[in-house]
């Protein structure tokens, strides 16, 4: 039986994610926002927690993990870079680390760049990867504590996974990020009618994650910086790769 993959809208624009394999009964949790959101969602299953994975220090992705741990004994696995700055661990991993979940392997990427020690977990079985503030739907995290050369870098690890991975990112910001992208290429046609659907989604109040990394490629501005159109685009045509990422997410953090 393939992996359930399950979002769980949590805070004011948090997600969270359950991964579920019903061979086993185990389920994964990746960040925990809050407790009472994931909870609910695990009694309605009828789910128990066996890990908590956990993607960046950020109080909006650990806040759940003391409460849920305590509920279900669940196993913590983070960043070993990041120990310092997370909930007790049970297991600390790294980049190309990999390890078993319910019998399915789960891939370690450092993603640092909004926070250094960020991870992210790709699970091939659930063709899917969990990024987090890293790559988002439409957008990528602000650079509070590495560079623009770190985080275009960590995207770059993630562009070239297979295109129809699901990308499971952290927040509701994709509306907000459609209009930043419109600005950097108001002509690309792809961009502009996924900017209509998530309109369309919003106005239902329908989540815009997960998206498709093949989504992101043709219309996520910040997985674009290499691209002849988008450095001509933002009058760069010549200019280096993460140079272009640069300018992107500083014209981003002023819009
Ligand atoms: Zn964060
Ligand atoms: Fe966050």
């Amino acid at each position: 039986m393939p992996l359930e993959i399950v979002t769980v809208p949590c805070l004011a624009d948090n997600y969270a994610f359950l991964i579920h394999s019903s061979d086993t009964g185990k389920t994964a949790l990746v960040d925990a926002p809050e407790a009472a959101a994931i909870s609910a969602e695990l009694a309605r299953r009828g789910w128990s927690l066996s890990h908590i994975l956990i993607t960046h220090h950020h109080g909006d992705h650990i806040d759940g993990v003391e409460t849920l741990r305590a509920a279900s004994g669940a196993r913590v696995v983070g960043a070993a870079a990041d120990a310092r700055r997370l909930p007790r661990l049970d297991l600390t991993v790294a980049e190309g680390d990999r390890f078993a979940f319910a019998g399915h392997e789960v891939q370690v990427f450092d993603v640092s760049g909004h926070t250094i020690g960020h991870i992210a977990y790709y699970i091939a079985d659930a063709n899917a990867v969990f990024t987090a503030d890293s790559l988002m739907a439409l957008g990528c995290g602000r650079l509070f504590e590495g560079s623009a050369e770190q985080m275009w870098a960590s995207l770059s690890k993630l562009a070239v996974l297979p295109p129809e991975t699901m990308v499971c990112s952290g927040h509701e910001y994709t509306a907000a990020n459609a209009k930043f992208a419109l600005t950097v290429e108001p002509g690309n046609a792809a961009l502009i009618a996924r900017a209509k659907s998530i309109a369309a989604a919003r106005a239902s109040g329908t989540p815009t994650v997960p998206s498709t990394l093949a989504e992101e490629l043709a219309t996520n501005p910040f997985l674009r910086a290499h691209l002849s159109e988008v450095k001509a685009a933002i009058g760069m045509q010549g200019a280096g790769d993460a140079e272009c990422f640069a300018e992107i997410r500083a014209r981003k953090d002023r819009f």
